[in-house]
């Protein structure tokens, strides 16, 4: 909910009720006329409020607000590139400083080999966001213990990162440590979204880049998590793209709770091979 009382008159940029991160992050356009009436948008997740007195807005009144409201977005979307092309000079300056990776304890915690990544100041591990014609946007870094980040300001949505050249088949999935494994397993060129989310971004990317590809979207089935957020966002993206769908099946398998994933199956499978 708009505090609209705690703002004056005119034009405004504020952090979004619904999915505002921090005070700075301005997703969120507010226009408030001379009588009070008030429109409200969220660039980013859409959500929208508006307070109205006594009457409804006249024609002539509601163009002028959706006139104000399209000024906000324009000043929003120039800041957002804007952050976009920081973060991805930045991007590039660390992933030319960076070796490419061999060895690292995440690796090996995942037992999967590195693929096109590359290790900084020899204990983060990068890996490259790229969009569909493979400019370099941004990085994810994975620490020692495990712990990932994104460059802040990077654009995430609709980039990946790609093992392998894709040969009739391209499979689609969240993580490194999945599509590794996936790669390792099948030989399929893997492509990395890196959450849920960006699943359908980037599955749609691929297929306008690889018309006629199988394309397979490999679900972490989050079976803990209310909605199943991980299965929802990959079903909802191979459907969006006509393409198929692959769930990690732990059958018989001693599964805990936070195992969701292709890798986690793969660890577990393994390690059932090697019981007496
Ligand atoms: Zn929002």
């Amino acid at each position: 909910m708009i505090i609209w009382t705690d703002l004056p008159i005119g034009d405004h940029r504020t952090i979004c009720p619904a999915c505002g991160r921090k005070p700075n992050d301005k997703t969120m356009g507010v226009t408030i006329a001379a009588d009070d009436h008030g429109v409200a948008h969220c660039f980013r997740c859409g959500y929208v409020e508006t307070r109205h007195h006594q009457r409804e807005l006249t024609p002539a009144e509601r163009k002028a607000f959706a006139r104000r409201m399209d000024a906000l977005r324009r000043q929003h979307d120039a800041e957002q590139l804007q952050r976009h092309v920081d973060a991805a000079a930045a991007a590039a300056i660390r992933w030319a400083a960076a070796e490419p990776a061999a060895e690292h304890p995440y690796l090996t915690a995942k037992s999967v080999r590195a693929h096109g990544i590359r290790i900084e100041a020899g204990h983060t591990l990068l890996i490259p966001l790229r969009d569909a014609v493979g400019h370099l946007h941004g990085l994810q870094s994975i620490a020692p213990d495990g712990s990932k980040r994104f460059m802040p300001g990077a654009r995430v949505k609709g980039c990946y990162h790609a093992i392998g050249r894709p040969s009739g088949r391209l499979v689609i999935c969240e993580g490194y440590a999945t599509g590794a494994t996936i790669h390792e397993d099948s030989g399929d060129a893997v492509a990395i979204a890196f959450n849920a989310g960006n699943l359908q971004p980037v599955a749609k990317a691929l297929r306008t880049k690889f018309p006629c590809i199988t394309l397979v979207v490999a679900a972490d089935d989050d079976w803990k998590t209310d909605g199943n957020p991980g299965m929802t966002a990959a079903t909802e993206a191979a459907r969006a793209v006509g393409g198929l769908l692959a769930v990690p099946d732990f059958t018989d398998l001693p599964r805990g709770d936070d195992d969701t994933d292709f890798n986690d199956l793969h660890r577990l499978d393994a390690t059932r091979e090697v019981q007496p």
